[in-house]
């Protein structure tokens, strides 16, 4: 069972995440900022879920420290935004986000997306 750590300051969203992945067996961490985010962390998540625009630590602060750590900067990360912006694309790039989901979603698109990279991350391990 994959473990996804979703990280997401508005509770609404983040409960329906937890639900949505839950149902679909996969085991979820959840944290409502990005000081739990890093927290969590430690527990080794496959994959992280990061909304970007956070109080206090940004989505985007909150990749450059798992980026900056050796035992998690490969950890595949799909970034949450509402942002559909140019510019945030581009900060994606450069900082190496795996892939984006623009909210507000579809269910059938986050569940896409996740096996997608969960997948891919498989393929390069082998
Ligand atoms: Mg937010």
């Amino acid at each position: 069972m994959a473990k996804i750590l979703v990280v997401e300051d508005n509770e609404d969203i983040l409960n329906l995440v937890k639900i949505i992945l839950e149902v679909n067996n996969y085991e979820v961490l959840s944290a409502p900022d990005g000081y739990e985010a890093i927290k969590l962390m430690e527990c080794m998540p496959d994959l992280v879920l990061l909304d970007i625009m956070m109080p206090g630590m940004s989505g985007w602060e909150v990749l450059d420290i798992i980026r900056s750590k050796k035992e998690w900067k490969n950890t595949p990360v799909i970034a949450l935004t509402a942002l559909a912006q140019e510019k945030d694309i581009e900060i994606g790039v450069k900082k190496h986000v795996d892939d984006y989901i623009i909210k507000p979603f579809e269910k059938k698109e986050l569940l896409d997306k996740i096996n997608r990279v969960l997948e891919e991350y498989k393929l390069n391990e082998q």
